[in-house]
């Protein structure tokens, strides 16, 4: 090839070099998808947690993982004990000069043992995605006003979610409601549902047995009809959780299935509605 081409192709190529150099990295694909929408075309982003077939709780990272981290400028994380092998890699990688690091649980002041599934909180997005525009404009200050621009498009796009909370929490407050995990429960906590039977829903997350007091509790809920909705994980499907599934389909109490994961083609706010308007349908059933 003769210099000048070379010349034009680097001229040419340059720009879009320098859009992508800034790489963020998010343990869960709901924060990337926000991150993305912050950074637009100033960043690669990437996300680890992103197969909604898998169990997040089981997750261990591969060395893969560790070296796509030690590359980030910024790297954003649910914290609260929910990825905690994140913590781990952050503190064993190669650290790029200047990383910064968004964490969703610190953040939200939210302590480990507590409901780890924070994007269900619509309190918490807001404040993650200051702090990830934040980190933009310093890790990039020369596209700032761009980041502000599209902080305050965000922030708007988030209207129609609190829209349909307060919507459906004046519809909805107090009914009693139950889940095999508690991967919903900050929203139904917005929501203001009462949610029973959180001891069971903790085991579950956790892996372990429930207490067979527990079992018989929430067995109770549905032969009685005390609850008028059965949230379950359908990205994990242990066997005690199965059973309450097939319990509450033979007795005809409605059954939600709910993902930890945000699936592919929807962007984060789609799939808040999504599962609001999947909630209304079945609580607006008599
Ligand atoms: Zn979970």
């Amino acid at each position: 090839m003769r210099p000048v081409v070379i010349a034009l192709l680097f001229l040419l190529c340059a720009p879009a070099l320098a859009e992508t150099s800034l790489r963020i990295v998010a343990a869960e694909t709901v924060y990337g998808d926000v991150a993305g929408q912050l950074a637009g075309p100033h960043a690669a982003v990437s996300s680890i947690l992103s197969d909604p077939a898998q169990d997040p709780h089981l997750f261990e990272a591969s060395p893969s993982v560790a070296r796509q981290i030690a590359d980030a400028a910024i790297v954003v994380l649910n914290g609260a004990d929910y990825d905690p092998w994140m913590r781990r890699l952050l503190a064993g990688s190669a650290r790029a000069a200047n990383r910064q690091v968004v964490d969703a649980g610190e953040l939200a002041g939210r302590r480990s043992g507590s409901n780890p599934h924070l994007w269900f909180d619509p309190a918490v997005m807001p404040v993650v995605a200051r702090a990830v525009t934040a980190s933009l404009t310093r890790a990039d200050a020369e596209n700032g006003a761009d980041y502000a621009t599209r902080l305050q498009a965000f922030m708007a796009s988030l209207a129609p979610i609190d829209a349909h909370v307060a919507e459906l929490r004046s519809r909805y407050a107090g009914l009693p409601v139950t889940a095999t995990e508690p991967v919903f429960g900050l929203m139904a906590a917005a929501l203001g549902l009462v949610v029973r039977n959180e001891r069971f829903q903790l085991a579950v997350m956790n892996d372990t047995e429930p207490r067979p007091s527990d079992v018989a509790a929430f067995e109770a809920d549905l032969r009685q009809h005390r609850v008028r909705a059965l949230f379950y994980n359908s990205q994990a499907s242990g066997a005690a959780a199965r059973r309450m599934v097939a319990l509450a389909r033979a007795n005809k109490v409605p059954v939600v299935g709910v993902a930890e994961t945000k699936p592919a083609e929807l962007t984060y706010q789609a799939w808040m509605l999504t599962q609001l308007d999947a909630l209304d349908h079945v609580l607006a059933a008599p």
